[in-house]
């Protein structure tokens, strides 16, 4: 039985779809004026998992990510470069798609553009004016968050406690105010992209997008709706407000689920710190895999900690990872052992009930260390046989369909006749136990560009 941790309600709860085997899930995209980030990835890669989880455990899963192209920062941006926010979404939304394919990260169902939906908009804008919650101004159209009695019950941030009346009309909100928000904004200037409306000119607010993007594509209800915690409020708790407002079908969203943030050596990114990462500057200094499996080994909720220090060592559990699989994929002969069944059977289910439990990857991945660990031991004390080689890694092979981390096949490098031959003598060196000897033919494979390591599980070598 599946659990997941329920941001509204503040627990773990049952899973179960509103219908049987088929899940609907909304995860809120970026905003596409420059580059994603490594916060973006890390969001991405969490909610792919989880995502692949759900379709590994039988579920049809119709998944869809917005891509926000009309926002007060895209037309910032666009004026800076000089091109119309189309051409600055275009490049930007390129750019998005190449970096979640490096990742891993399986495509969206839909990928609904805002400004390909503003006819649904102001429909879905008129309707909440009709009903009485929604008031036109100079400037724009409001949702009345007074006139939504359960305001604040995601987030509980109460608005009795709040100024009502007040109103917010930028794209950029103060975190804890409850504040009546912009869901048409009028033109501030000439230039500034907008549609016809019987409100006249205008643009849509920020979220007023995912609300009408989601009842689009996935219906009135959804089973899961995602995105990072900092989405939470306002964000979250106004499309709550405008759907439940809009929609007989309550609850607009099952369950809630909010990934932790990803910050930088402690600090949170941001442009006046100089430590934002896009996610294409990454790619340049590690293996996008790396990054996943960074990702992967934790909890969707916990807060990352991005480092190159913790990059280095990622990097190096991943590389005995490889270097497993690689020994498991070489491995001919020897003798079957009965016990590797049951260990692949118990690894299996350990991982499955750690995923159960709302999504628990240290859990999981606990045990597949375990079983790495006893299965390394195994093949050193010959009590392994080639089938038992194909056990584990059958097992890998079936939970990386929703990991997508290892590696199964060898890379296939060529050297030429003379420095095999050189690999060849030095083996022989070692197993002679000499050592000046082995170290020399090091030295001089180094020379020529070849990298040694002796690992626990044989010697491996590769291009400088
Ligand atoms: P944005 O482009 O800022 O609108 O964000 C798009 C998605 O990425 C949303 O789900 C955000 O919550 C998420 N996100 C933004 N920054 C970070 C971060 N530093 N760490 C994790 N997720 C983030
Ligand atoms: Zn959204």
């Amino acid at each position: 039985m599946l659990k997941v941790y329920n941001t509204l309600g503040k627990e773990k709860q049952e899973f179960v779809p509103l219908q049987p085997k088929k899940i609907g899930m909304y995860v809120c995209g970026p905003t596409v004026y420059g580059p994603s980030h490594i916060g973006h990835a890390r969001t991405y890669i969490a909610f792919d998992i989880i995502r692949r989880y759900l379709e590994f455990s039988g579920f049809e899963v119709k998944y869809v990510v917005n891509l926000t192209d009309i926002h007060d920062d895209m037309i910032k941006r666009a004026k800076e470069q000089g091109i119309t926010i189309f051409e600055l979404a275009d490049k930007n939304i390129a750019l998005f798609f190449k970096d979640l394919d490096a990742l891993g990260i399986k495509k969206a169902d839909v990928y609904p553009r805002v400004t390909e939906h503003i006819k649904e908009i102001v429909e879905f804008v008129s309707d909440l004016e009709k009903k009485g919650l929604a008031y036109e101004t100079d400037d724009g159209v409001y949702f009345d968050i007074s006139k939504f009695k359960d305001y604040g019950k995601l987030s509980g941030i109460k608005i009795k406690e709040q100024k009502t009346g007040t109103r917010v009309e930028t794209d950029k909100y103060e975190k804890d105010k409850a504040q009546d928000f912009a869901l048409w904004k009028k033109p501030k200037a000439e230039d500034e992209p907008s549609w016809d409306s019987h409100w006249g000119k205008g643009r849509p607010g920020w979220h007023i997008e995912c609300s009408v993007m989601n009842s689009k594509h996935l219906g009135e209800q959804l089973d899961i709706h995602g995105g990072a915690v900092d989405l939470i409020f306002p964000h979250h708790e106004n499309e709550i407000a405008q759907s439940e407002a809009r929609s007989v079908k309550k609850p607009f969203v099952k369950y809630w689920l909010h990934s932790g943030f990803l910050n930088v050596e402690g600090q949170k990114m941001s442009k006046s710190l100089g430590n934002f990462i896009e996610i294409p500057d990454l790619l340049k200094k590690h293996d996008a895999r790396a990054f996943r499996f960074f990702v992967a080994g934790l909890h969707y909720k916990s807060r990352i900690d991005f480092s190159e220090k913790t990059m280095e060592k990622v990097d190096r559990t991943l590389e005995k990872w490889d270097l497993f699989i690689e020994r498991l994929l070489d491995f001919k002969g020897g003798t079957e052992n009965p016990d590797v069944k049951k260990l692949v059977d118990s690894t299996r289910e350990e991982v499955v009930t750690a995923m159960n439990d709302d999504f628990m990857l240290p859990n999981a991945w606990a045990a597949l260390q375990k079983m790495q660990t006893a299965v390394n031991k195994q093949i050193d004390s010959g009590e392994f046989g080639e089938g038992n080689a194909k056990q584990v890694l059958d097992l890998l092979k079936e939970l990386d369909q929703f990991l997508k981390v290892f590696k199964f096949e060898k890379e296939t490098q060529e050297i030429s006749k003379e420095l095999q031959d050189l690999i060849k003598q030095r083996e022989k060196f070692r197993a002679e136990k000499n050592w000046s000897e082995s170290d020399r033919i090091r030295d001089e494979l180094a020379k020529q560009g070849i990298l040694i390591d002796d690992t626990p599980s044989g010697t491996k070598w590769k291009k400088a």
